[in-house]
């Protein structure tokens, strides 16, 4: 069957908020620009997000601004994030909110007209603008809506509305192409396959911008959906660029537990944050006993200081329910390892004694429908049982912050995919705005490397047939390994033995586990043709998410410390000797993982000076407080 082939100036991997942000930037700069997705169009996984996307507009508290929200992620990623990106992020976000409601964004608005921002974990500030709790959905109908407004303009101007702009969805990319063997060749295209019938497309193309999304489809309890295979972490590595913070994984505080159907569906944090408290069996605010030391000036220390933080946030400190992720991820799982858990192995968040019943429908309308469609709970009237689920991945593609260029030239990496922005973890809703923000600048940057260019980069024909036959190898393996039961050993491996709480011995299990399953994955048959296959579609995603898999073990075994969204039974605490080590991660010659440490740059002396004295020194080196006495001084 012959290739499909089409020449773009960029191709962006992904129709999430990152990708569609990129591409209309890609677009708007003049570039002729291909948006490809495996999944539908407008199924992406930025629909699923619900609280919010945050952004310091103080709206809500005029006290908020960029340097009050820098400080907020900084603290939250343990100060191992990307400085620089987390300060494009904070001063960049409202623009880009403003962005989206001047393309026709309908977000929820306080009394006064103005967009509403509402409480969220690790925020000081009601920040989250948001649309009820379906607040994904609304963007990517906002950004979809912007890529036909761009396509009705392109038809305007040149008879054609996909002249410049085009959707490619239920596409899978497989491959990138570059110009030479050598990792880190300049990008020449990418390479991949319409999932419904089977048959090979090529895009020719000078920049490409991954978009891809997360990893949660490596762990077996996850909030994740079915695309989250790793993808674009994985054809990152395979072209030579580098991962950072991969054994941040995030693991969201509150899924569902129950039935074993939908285990791991999300609870929004917007439950917490409009009031929602966890309770153990025995019916103690728990939270309250797992305050940790540097967050203690910062959180209230009884019941009733923080139910009046509600309704008086200038008198009063926030309730502990409300601590980073990372925290209440791990209270809960202590409460159910010490025999205080709920009936199904977790604990009880409880709106309904909250608030009215009308005013939960109202602020909470997609987990009043969730919980009653699902779980028969109706969450006006009864508790929800809550514990601990695989959310979103810190790690990803090692870029610069600015252009969100990686190593290899024509390379870029947007969202989920890429690494450093959120450190060792990420606060609730800093993933929208990130989308957004980084999104434009991946779309900018793309844009600009294509126009710096003096000649297009080429792959030899070679590189295609390669491309070809690795995609096609499961089809003709027939009665190999079965893809399914490879993958269930996978998820069943990161979950129990890289998961929440994590120890060197188990974490050598798994590496172990995941050498084995990488040459069961390799014999891995689909029998049964092209057209819409999906044991053949899981056999080539394996690939990609043993390569993650590994990265996040490796990564996890190297750092003997607990930070963020990794916690080390054996090193359960933040240890000043890894505070600024990086853990980057690459391939191999012979396909395998090695991961370097790297040194963090030293934070600007401007924002630095953003930080209390006190604050720093519970994060920060004597060295590096040393200097920062001296910067003061
Ligand atoms: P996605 O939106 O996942 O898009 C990835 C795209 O890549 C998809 O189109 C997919 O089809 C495509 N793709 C993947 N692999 C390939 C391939 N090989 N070839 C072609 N296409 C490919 N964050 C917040 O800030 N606020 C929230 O309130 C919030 N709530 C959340 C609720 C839930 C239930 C979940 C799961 C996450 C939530 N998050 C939230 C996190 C946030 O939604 C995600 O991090 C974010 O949407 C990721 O966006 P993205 O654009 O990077 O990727």
């Amino acid at each position: 069957m012959e290739i499909e082939r089409h020449e773009y100036d960029v191709v962006v991997i992904g129709a999430g908020g990152a990708g569609l942000r990129a591409a209309i930037e890609a677009r708007q700069q003049g570039k002729r620009t291909a948006i490809v997705c495996k999944s539908l169009f407008g199924k992406a996984h930025t629909v699923m997000a619900e609280g919010g996307a945050a952004a310091a507009m103080g709206n809500v508290n005029s006290d908020d601004n960029w340097m009050v929200h820098f400080r907020d992620t900084m603290r939250g990623g343990k100060f191992l994030n990307n400085w620089r990106m987390a300060e494009l992020h904070a001063k960049e976000a409202p623009e880009r909110v403003w962005e989206l409601e001047a393309w026709g964004a309908l977000f929820d608005r306080t009394k006064d007209g103005k967009i509403s921002q509402r409480n969220f974990g690790g925020h000081e500030y009601p920040r989250l603008a948001h649309v009820g709790d379906r607040t994904g959905l609304e963007l990517i109908r906002t950004l979809q809506q912007r890529v036909v407004a761009l396509q009705q303009e392109d038809e305007r101007l040149h008879g054609d509305p996909e002249a410049y702009l085009k959707v490619f969805a239920e596409c899978t990319i497989t491959r990138l192409l570059q110009d030479g063997d050598e990792p880190g060749a300049p990008i020449t295209g990418a390479f991949g396959y319409w999932r419904e019938t089977g048959r090979l497309i090529c895009f020719d193309a000078p920049a490409v911008v991954l978009a891809t999304g997360g990893i949660g489809k490596s762990f077996s309890v996850t909030s994740n959906s079915w695309e989250y295979t790793g993808d674009g972490h994985a054809l990152a590595l395979l072209a030579g660029a580098k991962l950072i913070n991969m054994e941040f994984v995030q693991f969201h505080p509150t899924g569902m537990v129950w039935p074993p159907s939908v285990r791991g569906i999300l609870v929004t944090e917007s439950v917490r944050g409009d009031g929602g408290v966890l309770r153990n069996s025995d019916g103690v605010r728990f939270m309250f006993n797992y305050i940790p030391d540097v967050f203690k000036d910062k959180y209230a220390t009884s019941e009733e200081e923080g139910d009046r933080w509600y309704t008086d946030q200038a008198n009063n400190r926030r309730p502990p329910e409300l601590l980073p992720r990372d925290e209440v991820a791990r209270a809960i799982n202590s409460e159910v390892k010490a025999g205080r858990g709920s009936p199904h192995g977790g604990v009880f968040l409880d709106v309904s004694s909250r608030l009215p019943a009308a005013e939960i429908v109202r602020r909470l309308p997609s987990m009043h429908h969730q919980f009653k469609e699902l779980a028969d709970v109706d969450i006006t009237a009864e508790p929800m049982e809550v514990g601990p689920t695989c959310h979103y991945v810190m790690g990803g593609v090692e870029v610069d912050a600015d252009t969100t260029q990686s190593s290899v030239p024509g390379l870029f990496a947007a969202g989920e995919v890429s690494g450093g922005m959120h450190g060792s973890n990420r606060l609730g809703g800093n993933s929208l705005s990130d989308l957004l923000v980084f999104g434009q600048r991946a779309g900018a940057g793309a844009a600009a490397y294509v126009d710096g260019l003096a000649a297009r980069p080429v792959a030899g024909p070679e590189k295609l047939a390669e491309a070809e036959a690795e995609a096609l190898a499961p089809l003709s393996r027939g009665g190999a390994e079965n893809p399914y039961e490879v993958h269930q050993e996978l998820q069943r491996t990161m979950h129990e033995l890289v998961g929440i709480i994590r120890k060197a011995g188990e974490i050598s299990e798994a590496l172990e586990v995941v050498t084995k399953l990488k040459e069961r994955a390799a014999n891995t048959g689909a029998p049964g043709g092209r057209i819409y296959n999906p044991g053949w579609h899981l056999a080539l995603d394996l690939r990609n998410m043993l390569l993650v898999s590994e990265c996040v073990a490796r990564a996890a075994l190297l750092r003997e410390e607990s930070r963020g969204g990794h916690t080390r039974d054996d090193f359960p605490a933040m240890s000043a000797d890894w505070r600024r080590k990086l853990l980057v991660c690459a391939l191999a010659a012979d396909g395998g993982i090695t991961v370097e440490e790297q040194e963090q740059p030293s934070m600007r002396d401007d924002l630095l000076t953003l930080f209390e004295r006190g604050e720093l020194s519970k994060y920060l080196t004597a060295d590096e407080m040393v200097e920062f006495d001296a910067l003061v001084k």
